[in-house]
């Protein structure tokens, strides 16, 4: 038996990478013509037939070992490899300019197997830089996997590492108040020491992080790959070696990717492009109205110049993108009444949907995070979804009126 579905659908992407818009359409379903199929098919088996021993024998050494599947072998079982995620793996590594990518239950996964990989190459350091997503900062301060933290400032990760340091960790647009990183500069300062930026909220469109330096390309792969609010996921987009190093890890730990997954992923990789950039068009407009609203302090969004000391919007990132933050006059209390009183625009955690979002990070998602490192109490973060701006804005500033009233 010869595998049915190629593993890569195109050998001419290295040589001849198309332009972002035209990856998101066609990445990873470049062999459907061949197929005779216009849609990928969805490839639920859980095991697979073995053509012989000797050659399923050779096909489970292989990806076991985070290698890619041997055409002339066999998929063996869905843990090792599965052809539907594959072709979404494949269309983030080609968005994101990298070799390979491996994808995972969750972004937490995702995190998860790149600090294990570190740790079992005898690296249990990791320097992080803050702020971080609350659960990324969580696994690394409490130590749950073993490994150990320091914490620095972006000009300060060069004096943080140690012989044992075995990854750098940053986040940029940062979360939830969106400061910005020079990931470049950060990368020098890192020498041989990997670096690792989580991309969820620039996404691929708007920040390329592997081409100014990183070495793994995280994405919580929830928000704004996926995009509909419908799909729990994580993806690492980095070299062929690390990528090697990370496929075992998914294996043996579990955290994989149920195929139907991968599909709905992969299909709303189509439409990303479009939809971050209108959705931040809508985030520009807002963070402007915002700026100007009475009831509200301090606007955090990286597209106004304040918030952007660097000038990284136009260098390392092509756009500001679509998650606004900003405080209340009031403080918690009212940032807390102000999510409660939203109608149209939806009072939960989770970002990058094509809904808006309103959350209380404070509370919520950077619940986790010691109270010296967790953002102000008066902060709300907000994820700009397709509505009619305007009807975003006529929501917003019923609740903060109500808010302020109460
Ligand atoms: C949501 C999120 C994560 C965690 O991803 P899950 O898919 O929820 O496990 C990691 N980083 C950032 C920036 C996120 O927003």
């Amino acid at each position: 038996m010869t595998s049915a579905v190629p593993l890569r659908t195109t050998t001419a992407t290295a040589d001849a990478p198309h332009r972002t818009d035209t990856a998101a359409v066609h990445a990873g379903r470049r062999d459907l013509r061949q197929l005779g199929v216009h849609v990928p098919p969805l490839e639920m088996s859980t095991t697979n037939p073995l053509p012989c021993v000797e050659r399923g024998g050779a096909s489970y050494e292989a990806l076991a070992g985070g290698g890619l599947p041997p055409g002339d072998g066999s998929h063996v079982y869905q843990r090792l490899w599965n052809p539907t995620t594959a072709r979404f793996e494949e269309a983030v590594a080609e968005l994101e300019g990298c070799a390979q990518a491996v994808a995972f239950s969750s972004g937490m996964a995702a995190i998860t197997a790149c600090l294990l990989a570190a740790r079992s190459c005898g690296k249990g350091h990791v320097v992080g830089v803050r702020p971080l997503y609350g659960g990324t900062d969580h696994v690394l301060a409490s130590g749950l996997l073993g490994t150990e933290v320091s914490w620095a400032r972006p000009e300060r990760v060069a004096e943080a590492l140690r012989p044992d340091t075995g990854l750098v960790i940053v986040e940029t647009p940062g979360n939830p108040t969106l400061e910005l990183v020079d990931i470049a500069a950060v990368a020098d300062r890192c020498g041989d020491v990997p670096l690792l930026v989580d991309n969820t909220f620039a996404t691929p469109v708007l920040q390329r992080p592997a081409e100014h330096g990183a070495t793994l390309v995280v994405h919580s792969a929830t928000k704004y790959l996926g995009g509909h609010g419908d799909v729990l996921a994580g993806v690492v987009a980095t070299d062929e070696e690390w990528a090697t190093r990370l496929r075992p890890v998914r294996a043996l730990t579990g955290g994989v990717l149920h195929p139907l997954a991968g599909y709905l992923l992969h299909r709303g990789v189509q439409t990303l492009p479009l939809r971050v950039r209108h959705q931040s068009a809508s985030a520009r407009r807002l963070a402007t109205w915002l700026t100007g609203h009475p009831a509200v302090e301090r606007v955090y969004y990286p597209g106004l110049p304040q918030c952007d000391p660097a000038g990284l919007v136009g260098r390392q990132m092509s756009g500001p993108g679509a998650v606004v933050a900003f405080t209340v006059r009031g403080g918690g209390a009212a940032a807390a009444a102000t999510a409660d009183a939203c109608e149209l625009i939806t009072h939960a955690v989770s970002l990058g949907g094509v809904d808006t979002l309103i959350q209380h990070p404070a509370s919520l998602t950077h619940r986790p995070v010691t109270p010296d490192a967790r953002p102000d109490a008066a902060v709300l973060r907000l994820s700009v979804g397709l509505e009619d701006p305007a009807d975003l804005c006529e929501d917003l500033d019923r609740a903060l009126r109500a808010a302020g009233r109460a």
